[in-house]
Parts: structure tokens; C-alpha cells; sequence
């Protein structure tokens, strides 16, 4: 064979350390790395001292494998007993590991061990030229003793060291290289939850100013409307004594001024009560009294009320009766202003038609709905929100109409106090339905805190 390298028989011990020098030499010649040198004489070392234990001798040949990728080969051929011998074995299986391939054929005479390493890419091509040239150069070189053998294995065990070590302090390179940018961003998350914690305390002390603002408010209204409504009471008060049958008569002009005076007084104090009643709900003072409210009686009562607010033959009044022994939870004056309120505006707002006054269970919920509908003006979708902000009327609808616009604000707090809701459904010329949604049994909301002034 034109491209075997080197051929060596394995008889004594001493043979083991030539085949790995040897094995190295080759590996080295044919442009193998350093570190796969060490590897295949390993391998080879590990091998031989399997094989010698076998008994014949065995024949190692390296051989040259130009094809692609180039290959250095090793062939063994050893006696019968070989194959027997290296199956199994730990340190045969660790010299596989140390190589591309090994391959082991066992025959009935003798046993076919190949072992196989690729050449690196950058390596030199193996021509026929330069085999021959390797062939001559290996056969030029003495094999050395054993005791160059652990002359060479010892500087390989030290550079083997020296890369563990140098290894070893890369690593803790990059440990720390690890624990500083752990570090980094464990200081950034403290810094962003500070930040956060920061905003979070801000968003308190800003939600704490709105809600003294918002106390203040009503205690100005609460105050500024208790103040004016006894001089505006009795502002009317006096209005009536000029105009009574036992005072000096006024003239028509008088008369005409007087009647004014006590007009705009009153509107003066619906305000002003209005005022109050809202700033009271507001600040938390009002609390409900709680007691088994017969919705059937309150229905009656409410029937009775409105039909004597109505004025034009026009609308017709439905106050329709709950089931017998329907009942809510709640305090009854406070529903019974609601849904007056309702049914007021219901009226107020109806030039034809009906108002009318309806119970229902309530869907999704162990309540009541209470729905006051009405054909009257209807409300905008857009204003169905805004009908319940304080002041707030639908343009044109107060022509011809008493109202402050602090009646709906006014009703929403009581309900929701009364652990229920307050909506609404109107379209512009059809009509409004208020409903007004409420719990059988309302857990009581907690008293809002009142400030001691
Ligand atoms: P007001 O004293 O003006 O009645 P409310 O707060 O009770 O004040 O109502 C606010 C506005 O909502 C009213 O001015 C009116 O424009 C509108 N509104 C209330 N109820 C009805 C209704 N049933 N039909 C049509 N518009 C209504």
C-alpha cells in the first residue's frame, strides 16, 4: 500500500510507549492539532496496553487517507483474542471517545482494530508526493526511550495544567463579569421600584387633595345654604304678610312687585334646600335608616302625591302595584325622594302622553328594578351622562320649566348610598325610562369619614 506511513509491531511492554511517541510523531507530521496528537497517542497508549495482554503479537500500521475529508488512519491487527479483549472494556470505550472513529472487526484468526482522524481544513494536502516525503522522514527518526516518553508526557500534563488553570480564571473572569452586571441590574430594579413607590406616594397625596377639596366643597355649600335659607324664608314670610288681607292695600304696581319678590324668593329656597340636600349627601352626614320598606304602600303613597302635581289633562299617571309583600331593604324617605324626583321630571318633562311607575325583579341580581318611563321631551345619548353633573340641563328644556339641575346629581347619591344604581334610556321625542336598581338586602356602605370642623 503506497500510502502507509509508518509500520510497527506491539510484542513487549516497552512497545507501548513507542507506539504512543510514534503515534504522536505521525499525528504531528501529517498537520493534526496539539491537542489531537495527545489525543490519538492516548488512544493508541490505552489500546496497546489492552492488546498486549492478548496473546501473538500485533502489527501497527499508520496510513495516510488523502480522500475528503484527509484522514490519518491506524490499523491494528492483532490475535483472535483482541476483540474479546476490548469489548467492554472502560478504557477501550474512553480511546473511542479520544478519536473519530474506531472500529473493531473480530475474525476467526485474527482481530482488525481501525481507528480514524480527520485532518484540520487548514491542514496540508496529503499528495502522493508528500506522503512519500513523510514515509522517508518518520523512518529517518529513532524512537526514543521511555523515559523521553515521560520526559514529554509530563510537559503535556503540565500544559494540560496550565489550560485548567487558565480555564479556571476565565471562568472566574467571567463570574464576575456575571456578578457585575447581576449587580447592575439588581441597582436599576431598586432604582425603578423607588421611582415607583415615589409615584405611588405622590398619586396618594394628590388623591388625599382631592378629596379635601372635594370635602371643603361641600362644606362651604352646607354652610353658605344653611346661612341663606332663613333670610330667604323669611323674605317670603314678609312677602305673604304685605300681601294679607289685614295690611294697608297695595297698589296693583305694589301688588305686581311683591308677587315677584315672593317668586324669585322661592326659587331662591328650592335652590338653596336643593343645595343642602345635595352637599349633606356629599359630605357623608346623611345616613340612611335602615327598615323593611313595603314597596306596595310606597307605590300608593307616591300615586297619590303625583296626581296632584299633574296639571295637564294631557298625560295620564300609571303607577302600577307591586306584587303584595314586596319589600327592600332601605330607608324609605330617602327612596321615596328619588323616585318623587323621578316622577316629578317625568311630569315636568311630558306634554302628552303617560308617566308611568313600574316594578320588577331585577335580572342578575336578588333585587328590585323600579322603572319611571315617560313619553315626554327624551334625553340625547350624549347627555345621558351629563344630566346627572350638578347644574347641568339639556339646552332649551328649563323654557318654561322650574328646575336648579341639582335634582339628578342628588338622586344618583341617594341611590348609590342606598346600595343601588340609577340609569337611564331616552331617545329625543320617544321618551326617558329612569331605572332605578336596588338590592334586596344592601350591605350598608361605610360612613364616609367627617371632619371634626
Ligand atoms: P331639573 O331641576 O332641571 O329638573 P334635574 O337634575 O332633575 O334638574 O334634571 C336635569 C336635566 O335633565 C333637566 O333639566 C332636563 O333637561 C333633563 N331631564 C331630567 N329628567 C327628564 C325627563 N324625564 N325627560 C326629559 N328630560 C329630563
Amino acid at each position: 500500500m503506497t500510502d502507509v506511513l509508518l509500520r510497527m509491531v506491539l510484542r513487549r511492554e516497552h512497545d507501548i510507549f513507542v507506539v504512543r511517541q510514534r503515534g504522536r510523531e505521525v499525528a504531528a507530521a501529517v498537520g493534526l492539532e496539539h491537542q489531537d496528537q495527545i489525543r490519538l497517542a492516548t488512544a493508541l497508549s490505552d489500546l496497546g496496553r489492552l492488546l498486549l495482554a492478548v496473546p501473538g503479537d500485533a502489527d501497527v500500521t499508520f496510513v495516510a487517507q488523502p480522500g475528503t475529508p484527509p484522514r490519518l488512519v491506524v490499523e491494528i491487527v492483532a490475535g483472535s483474542g483482541a476483540a474479546a479483549a476490548l469489548a467492554g472494556d472502560p478504557a477501550a470505550a474512553a480511546a473511542k471517545r479520544l478519536v473519530d472513529e474506531l472500529e473493531v472487526d473480530g475474525g476467526e484468526s485474527r482481530t482488525r482494530v481501525r481507528l480514524s482522524r480527520r485532518l484540520p481544513i487548514g491542514a496540508a494536502p496529503l499528495t502522493g508526493e508528500r506522503i512519500a516525503d513523510l514515509r522517508e522522514r518518520l523512518a529517518a527518526n529513532e524512537p526514543g526511550t521511555p523515559l523521553d516518553e515521560l520526559t514529554v508526557q509530563n510537559r503535556e500534563l503540565l500544559a494540560a495544567l496550565d489550560a485548567v488553570r487558565a480555564q479556571r480564571d476565565e471562568l472566574a473572569e467571567t463570574n464576575q463579569g456575571v456578578m457585575a452586571l447581576y449587580n447592575e441590574l439588581s441597582q436599576e430594579l431598586e432604582e425603578t421600584n423607588r421611582g415607583v413607590v415615589a409615584l405611588y406616594n405622590e398619586l396618594d397625596d394628590k388623591s388625599a387633595q382631592l378629596k379635601a377639596a372635594s370635602e371643603a366643597k361641600s362644606r362651604f355649600l352646607a354652610n353658605v345654604s344653611h346661612e341663606l335659607r332663613a333670610p330667604v324664608t323669611a323674605v317670603i314670610g314678609l312677602t305673604r304678610l304685605l300681601s294679607d288681607a289685614g295690611s294697608d292695600p297695595l297698589t296693583e304696581e305694589q301688588t305686581r312687585h311683591v308677587d315677584l319678590i315672593r317668586g324669585s324668593a322661592t326659587d331662591l329656597l328650592t335652590l338653596v334646600n336643593d343645595l343642602l340636600d345635595l352637599a349633606k349627601a356629599e359630605s357623608g352626614r346623611l345616613e340612611p335608616v335602615w327598615t323593611e320598606v313595603d314597596l306596595r304602600a310606597l307605590f300608593g303613597q307616591l300615586r297619590g302625591t303625583s296626581r296632584a302635581v299633574i296639571t295637564r289633562p294631557e298625560v295620564q299617571l300609571v303607577v302600577e302595584d307591586p306584587p303584595a309583600g314586596a319589600a327592600v331593604t332601605s330607608d324609605e324617605a330617602l327612596l321615596t325622594q328619588v323616585l318623587r324626583n323621578l316622577l316629578t321630571n317625568a311630569i315636568k318633562f311630558t306634554e302628552r302622553g303617560t308617566v308611568s311607575m313600574s316594578l320588577r325583579a331585577a335580572t342578575g341580581l336578588d333585587g328590585w328594578e323600579l322603572e319611571v318611563a315617560d313619553t315626554g321631551t327624551g334625553i340625547p345619548p350624549e347627555l345621558h351622562e351629563r344630566i346627572f353633573e350638578e347644574f347641568y340641563q339639556v339646552p332649551g328644556s328649563s323654557v318654561g320649566r322650574t328646575g336648579t339641575g341639582l335634582g339628578l346629581p342628588y338622586a344618583r347619591r341617594l341611590v348609590t348610598l342606598l346600595g343601588g344604581t340609577l340609569g337611564l334610556a331616552s331617545e329625543p321625542g320617544t321618551g326617558s325610562v329612569f331605572t332605578v336598581v336596588l338590592p334586596r338586602r344592601p350591605v350598608p356602605a361605610a360612613p364616609a369619614p367627617r371632619d371634626a370642623g
